[in-house]
């Protein structure tokens, strides 16, 4: 029976990531899939690479930070192996947020964020940096503008490119394989069994995202959380050019001539249903900010389940069975961390010190 160095369960971006850079390290890859590969919530994503945002947990930042540095060459990497163009754009995000949480998260915002104004003084900036745009600020004086330096990506491009690019290394992929539980021997884990057969390999690693929890022998608390989201066509490629939040909406452009506008953020289990109600309310918040968008076809409509955790921190590193590892619980920011948790957890797997400290979101710490 053929064996492999490692099974990856899952083939989100986190499974393809972690699975390229093992095989970088020279070990033979298995990625195990129940579904079609890059389906669920890597291409449900927005593709925000929120590294400086006001939600991101203070635990998450110095992680988050690190892997928005990484992008453009993780990017660039994908690229040249699969051949396949990701939309990366850095042309930077408009946040406006409640003035007291800016300051009540900072003390003052320009300490921790490159730039940033009250909206009302920025009006007439705001005005050349987004024309279309009716910033809320001027109806929602306690709204304060922010500047982010951040950047943005087409999550189906960057999943896209992330399976050429495992293919074309050589990696084995077995899809529309759930697997339902880790084999153990002697004390470690040797292997899974699926719905069809069984695999067996030294190590394996759970990248299963919002399922991650179903699959035995160690019950991680994640959970699926629900986001609807919809695409419609702007009057023309850069219309917006700016990712925009607002504390109701946020508006993600693609320099296709797409913008995303997201995203609820709903406890339902593991229901996908849109609602379209719910829908048409994210698309009049996005009229409320781009008049012009009350004529802009809608192209797509969809759903996805973010791996949450009860502390809204990933789960990365080794379990109590030795080779079974776990990469998981990215909740809103999975499409942000890929780089940085493939580098850190290949470096746990091969048996090296990581380069980040990766305690805080060990799977111990929930049974502790
Ligand atoms: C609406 C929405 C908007 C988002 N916006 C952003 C954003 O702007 N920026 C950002 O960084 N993140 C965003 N996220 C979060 C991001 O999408 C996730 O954190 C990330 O995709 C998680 O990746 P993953 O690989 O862990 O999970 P997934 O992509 O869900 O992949 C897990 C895979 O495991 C497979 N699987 C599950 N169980 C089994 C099993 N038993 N056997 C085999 N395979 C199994 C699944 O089929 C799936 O393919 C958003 C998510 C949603 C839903």
């Amino acid at each position: 029976m053929k064996s492999w160095d490692a099974i990856v369960v899952g083939a989100g971006i986190i499974g393809l990531s972690l699975a390229i850079e093992l095989n970088k390290q020279g070990l033979r890859v298995l990625v195990v899939e129940k579904g079609e590969p890059g389906r669920e919530a890597s291409w449900a994503a927005g593709g925000m690479l929120c590294d400086s945002s006001v939600e991101t947990p203070p635990g998450l930042r110095e992680l988050a930070t690190a892997s928005a540095c990484m992008y453009p060459e993780f990017v660039r990497q994908l690229e040249d192996e699969s051949g396949l163009k990701i939309d990366l754009r850095s042309v930077g995000t408009l946040l406006f947020l409640d003035s007291q949480v800016a300051s009540l998260r900072d003390h003052s915002p320009q300490g921790s964020y490159p730039f940033a104004v009250p909206a009302s003084a920025l009006a007439a900036s705001l005005q050349d940096l987004e024309p279309a745009l009716r910033a809320p600020g001027a109806t929602a004086p306690h709204l304060t503008a922010l500047y982010l330096k951040e950047r943005c990506v087409d999550p189906r491009q960057l999943t896209a490119s992330a399976i050429a690019a495992a293919r074309h290394r050589g990696i084995d992929f077995s899809s529309g394989d759930q697997v339902l539980a880790v084999e153990v021997a002697d004390g470690k884990a040797s292997g899974v069994r699926t719905n069809t057969t069984q695999f067996s390999a030294g190590m394996v690693v759970n990248c299963a995202g919002a399922w991650a929890g179903q699959i035995g022998p160690h019950g991680f608390p994640t959970r699926p959380v629900k986001g609807q989201m919809l695409c419609v066509a702007m009057p023309r490629k850069e219309f917006v050019r700016h990712v925009v939040r607002t504390p109701d909406v946020y508006l993600i452009p693609r320099s296709d001539g797409r913008m995303v506008i997201g995203a609820t953020s709903e406890e339902s289990g593991f229901d996908k249903q849109m609602v379209p109600e719910t829908i048409e309310k994210l698309r009049q918040a996005a009229i409320e900010l781009v008049p012009e968008f009350v004529d802009a076809p809608v192209l797509e409509t969809w759903a996805g389940l973010r791996p949450g955790t009860p502390d809204k921190l990933p789960i990365l590193g080794a379990t109590q069975t030795p080779g079974y590892f776990v990469a998981t619980g990215h909740f809103r920011d999975g499409i942000l961390l890929a780089p940085v948790t493939a580098r850190v957890m290949a470096e746990v797997m091969t048996g090296r010190t990581p380069a980040r400290n990766l305690n805080t979101f060990s799977a111990h710490r929930f049974s502790r």
